[in-house]
């Protein structure tokens, strides 16, 4: 279906394409190859308590956005444990791991210009948006010139493109 509206394409990284393909490598084989990583200085591993803690307070930021309570949000956002920079998939050594004969699948991966679709979605009732994966959406779309879907903050079946929403609060 033509769309008349746009999506934001966010083109993955070379590390981001080879973890996507060790996946899919990894999926249904009974010995997995086992990613190595680069640790960045300032990298912080989550202790259990501190995962509990963030579980907690993404549900109470979760409810104060529900709430319009951006302040509340904002506040409860501060307690969050911070995270330093996330470890990065060492491709070279990682691919050192792979049978030779099956190399080339990865290598295959890497020279694709493979992307994340999202879509921003906006409520023709509410005014509230979010952004979403564009896979998702378009599953769900069935018919009409754009999808619809139901706002997750006030239920109404108006949450659409926020193009169409654009053009519709214009006239
Ligand atoms: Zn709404």
């Amino acid at each position: 279906m033509p769309k008349n509206f746009n999506t934001i394409k966010i083109y993955l990284t070379d590390e981001e394409k080879f973890e996507d393909a060790l996946f899919e490598y990894n999926f249904d084989r009974d010995s997995q190859i086992e990613p190595i990583y680069i640790y960045p200085e300032g990298y912080h591993e989550m202790t259990d308590e501190e995962i509990e803690h963030d579980e907690l307070i993404s549900q109470k930021i979760y409810e104060a956005e529900m709430n319009d309570d951006k302040k509340e949000a904002d506040r409860l956002r501060e307690l969050l444990t911070p995270i330093g920079p996330m470890p990065i998939i060492d491709i070279q050594k990682t691919l050192e791991l792979i049978p030779i004969e099956d190399r080339q699948y990865f290598i295959d991966e890497l020279d694709k210009d493979s992307y994340e679709e999202k879509i921003l979605l906006k409520c023709l009732n509410c005014d509230f948006e979010e952004e979403a994966p564009y896979d998702i959406i378009e599953e769900c779309w069935d018919s009409g010139p754009y999808p619809i879907s139901y706002c997750p903050h006030c239920d109404k079946p108006k949450f659409v493109p926020v193009d169409i929403y654009n053009k519709k609060k214009k006239k």
